[in-house]
């Protein structure tokens, strides 16, 4: 398709609109936020069709699929926010040491300024939209960029956009021409969702402007499974988690080290559902998506040749379709094990042990490579605390996959190479948000303490007061104690 771009003359005109309005103070008042986030929300409900059409366009997204990870996901993340937007805003009161009264302290969460959101093809409207919504909620105004990628979808969302109406909220669309261009320009956040590459040039160009980043990035996110899972619904969520998107998923399950009495067995079961899920022939399945495009299909076809192929491996490149994919025998220099595999093809690797795959996972992250998601299948607890206090990943999913996403609650974000900073519900307010302390003095009295001539009194005192504990560091430190730490 003819893929609209902004000219480049146009994007310092769009920055500087956003920057103007942000200085007006048109949008701190919470009237603004939530009359813009119910706006957007409205836009989502009524380009509904729209948007589920250019999805399924770019790569055969179904229409369900697409509407609860994106549409929906956009709603209920507008709808969450919209409900706690009054409680964020409010300042935080804090205690005050005694040394320092009087006197109170609280701490004001204050928009940054302007905000500019990057995103990729994969989720092309939930990624560009949330960190918007985030950014919207903190009072700031915002400049998106869709990626090229996904052109029918970023067509459509920069259209929902700018249906908006408001200079504080914009968009610009283009590929690398473009987002350099945008990157040239000053900002006072930016959230950028794709791979770690592109994300060192976007840290780059910030670093000119001390501007703050967040980095949500990817990476392989393994599954484990033990002996003691329930293998079964373990290879039913492992096969959803995975080939949802077909497996154009950040958090997808990328590998899965599994202890060696049920491999065969998980293996068999996932092949199953895989098959309950799409039908004998996944490439007629309406529910079953293709690749974004040909690049990508040929970097994941050479990825077959890992290992044997135990489920799928078909392909056709005039539909971008790849089957769904199960490889065993899998060695750690394979191809497969070298890359993020980001489609629909699950490397199986044996082990013999839960320990010896924290020990594989681990040893992956000391080359900084840590995973954006880490998923951990066992009937015992200990069993699953023992991977989780033995490795680290962006966030955890016990017995199951891609659902700690969806909890606003929880933050979303990578470590290492996986990223860094969060957002989802408050977590992205405050990512979005300067917290500024402030500390309020009474004038009533004016205690000469801290003030020269230095005597030797005056010393004693305040070495004595700014050591002695507080009475609530006091509180903690028992509290401590009885928990016995
Ligand atoms: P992409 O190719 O669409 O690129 C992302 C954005 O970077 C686009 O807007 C693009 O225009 C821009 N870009 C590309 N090259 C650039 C350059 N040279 N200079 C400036 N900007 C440039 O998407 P992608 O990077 O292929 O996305 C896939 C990766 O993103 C995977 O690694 C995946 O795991 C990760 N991802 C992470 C999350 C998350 O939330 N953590 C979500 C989705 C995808």
């Amino acid at each position: 398709m003819d893929y609209p771009v902004t000219p480049l003359a146009e994007i310092a005109t769009k920055v500087a609109a956003a920057r103007a309005a942000f200085a007006a103070g048109t949008t701190r008042p919470q009237a603004w936020r939530r009359e813009t986030l119910e706006r957007l929300r409205d836009l989502v409900t009524e380009r509904e069709e729209q948007l589920l059409d250019a999805l399924a366009a770019d790569f055969g997204k179904p229409r369900f699929e697409a509407w609860t990870t994106e549409l929906g996901y956009v709603t209920s993340d507008i709808n969450h926010t919209l409900a706690h937007l009054s409680a964020w805003m409010q300042p935080d009161r804090v205690s005050t040491p005694l040394a320092f009264k009087p006197g109170s302290s609280h701490i004001v969460a204050e928009p940054v300024g302007v905000a500019c959101v990057i995103s990729p093809w994969n989720y092309p409207v939930q990624l560009l939209l949330a960190p918007m919504v985030a950014a919207i909620a903190a009072g700031n105004a915002v400049v998106g960029k869709p990626s090229e990628l996904a052109p029918h979808s970023s067509a459509a969302v920069s259209s929902l956009i700018e249906a908006i109406g408001d200079p504080a909220v914009s968009v610009v669309q283009g590929g690398v021409a473009e987002t350099s261009e945008l990157l040239a320009q000053r900002f006072d956040h930016i959230l950028y969702t794709g791979n770690s590459r592109v994300a060192r040039i976007v840290m780059r160009a910030a670093a000119e402007n001390l501007t703050p980043v967040t980095l949500e990035l990817g990476g392989k996110s393994p599954a484990v499974v033990s002996r003691h899972a329930n293998v079964n619904v373990a290879a039913r969520r492992i096969a959803w988690g995975k080939f949802i998107n077909a497996g154009q998923t950040c958090i997808a399950p990328d590998y899965v080290l599994v202890e060696r009495p049920v491999h065969d067995e998980l293996v068999a079961a996932i092949g199953k559902h895989i098959s309950e899920f799409y039908g004998a022939d996944p490439q007629a399945s309406a529910d079953y998506t293709r690749i974004v495009n040909e690049p990508h299909f040929h970097r994941l076809e050479k990825l077959l040749d890992s290992g044997k192929v135990a489920i799928g491996g078909t392909t056709d490149v005039d539909t971008r379709y790849i089957a769904p994919t199960v490889l065993t025998g899998v060695a750690v220099d394979d191809p497969v094990m070298g890359e993020e595999v980001f489609g629909p093809i699950l490397p199986i690797i044996a082990v013999d042990s839960v320990a010896q795959a924290i020990e594989f996972i681990q040893q992956r992250a000391q080359d900084g490579d840590k995973p954006l998601a880490l998923y951990t299948f066992s009937d015992s607890d200990a069993e699953n605390e023992q991977v989780i206090a033995g490795t680290s990943s962006g966030g955890v999913c016990v017995n199951g996959t891609l659902l700690h996403f969806s909890n606003p609650n929880l933050p979303f974000g990578g470590i290492g190479e996986s990223g860094m900073g969060s957002y989802h519900g408050k977590f992205g307010f405050d990512t979005f948000s300067h917290r500024r302390g402030v500390h309020e003095r009474s004038t009533r009295i004016d205690p000469a303490m801290l003030y020269p001539p230095y005597t030797p009194k005056k010393q004693k005192m305040v070495r004595k007061g700014m050591t002695m504990l507080d009475p609530r560091d006091m509180g903690a430190k028992l509290r401590g104690a009885l928990r016995g730490k």
